[in-house]
């Protein structure tokens, strides 16, 4: 296939459905599959696919969505470092609006005086840089895989071009780590994943062999909806077969050993390191930390943060929804309290989270 209508076509979709049944029908149990990507999640509101598979097939959404996953206390201490003397705070735009503990979010901060900028490309702070040389400037780093290379590679112009007003506060997280712990919750029991296209395509397909190792199976998934379809038919004959695997279904936008320049490029300036996600704690190794030769562009030496009383929002499920235990409607303060124009928890938020997924589209989930 070659056009993207191509892969919306119903005939094409009806067809796959129809194998996904009679696949499901087969394997006599119920199959728990988890969609890894923000991406994939909206995407599987927005065609409505969720409606489409057999009751015998539950599809959960896991901890794709980068601001979601940012724990309470980096969003505090990113509070705290935007209202510093002399900063100019920059990120993107899906944190403008994260609450933090006492329900404050970047965009009520820059309404009472802050200096806060979004950014379309981390390029941008090196000319605010530049403009304002007696001022300090703090990007934030936020993202996984996708991200984070074209972070290093700003890093390493920052680093050439000895621009010393500039600083990271990096929350850049990769995904393996994450997923190794949903494999081993029990209470979870998913027997396989739509792995993120996008981020494959920087780690490549031998990333997640843990996951058939683990004797689960695993599918790199694009996000158009006869990707999706397809992916989810591979997994189940995988499971049919019982012989779990990784496979790519994405195979027009990835190569199998990943982009082995991107990867440099992040090895270059972070080394992992354990960091605290939302909803699933310390994770060893699932952080992405300056290294040493990077480390004068840490935000942290420039500023001292208190210790700061962090607390979750009231309510919030969060926690549970990016651990795919529980969906967005179960929460009680869904829709009702919650919702995108007053987000109360991180999954409202941003547009790759499930609680807005499920927000946007909820007629067709
Ligand atoms: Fe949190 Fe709102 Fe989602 Fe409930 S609906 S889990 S309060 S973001």
């Amino acid at each position: 296939m070659n056009y993207i209508d191509e892969y919306r076509n119903p005939a094409i979709a009806q067809a796959l459905l129809t194998r996904i049944r009679h696949r499901a029908k087969d394997l006599k149990r119920e199959i728990t599959l988890m969609e890894v990507c923000g991406s994939h999640t909206t995407a599987i509101g927005r065609f409505g696919i969720r409606k489409l598979l057999p009751d015998s097939i539950r599809l959960v959404s896991g901890p794709g969505c980068p601001v979601c996953v940012t724990s309470i206390g980096d969003v505090d201490r990113v509070l705290f470092l935007a209202i510093q003397t002399g900063v100019i705070f920059t990120t993107f735009g899906d944190m403008l609006r994260v609450p933090g503990t006492e329900g404050k979010n970047l965009q009520t901060l820059r309404a009472s005086g802050a200096d806060v900028r979004i950014l379309s490309s981390a390029t941008e702070a090196l000319d605010i840089a530049k403009e304002n040389t007696q001022r300090r400037i703090i990007f934030m780093g936020i993202g996984f895989e996708t991200t984070a290379p074209t972070i290093a590679l700003v890093l390493q112009i920052w680093k050439k071009q000895r621009i010393d007003n500039l600083s990271l506060y990096s929350v850049h997280k990769i995904i393996p780590p994450a997923m190794k712990i949903l494999i081993s919750d029990r209470s979870l029991n998913i027997d396989g994943f739509l792995c993120p296209g996008h981020v494959s395509t920087v780690i490549g397909a031998e990333a997640y062999r843990f996951i058939a190792d683990a004797g689960r199976a695993a599918v790199i998934t694009g996000f158009e909806p006869i990707d999706i379809l397809e992916g989810i038919l591979m997994i189940l004959e995988q499971l049919a077969g019982g012989s779990p695997d990784v496979e790519i279904q994405y195979s027009r936008g990835m190569h199998k050993g990943g982009n082995s320049r991107a990867l440099d490029a992040m090895e270059t300036v972070f080394a992992t390191g354990p960091a605290l996600w939302r909803g699933l704690g310390e994770i060893p190794e699932s952080g992405l930390f300056l290294k040493d030769s990077y480390r004068i562009f840490d935000a942290l030496n420039h500023f001292e943060i208190p210790f700061l009383n962090t607390e979750e929002p009231k309510g919030c499920r969060c926690g549970d929804i990016l651990r795919g235990l529980t969906a967005p409607d179960q929460c009680p303060l869904f829709s009702r309290l919650c919702n995108p124009a007053h987000p109360i928890g991180p999954c409202m938020v941003s547009s790759e989270g499930t609680c807005a997924a499920y927000y946007k589209y909820r007629d067709g989930r």
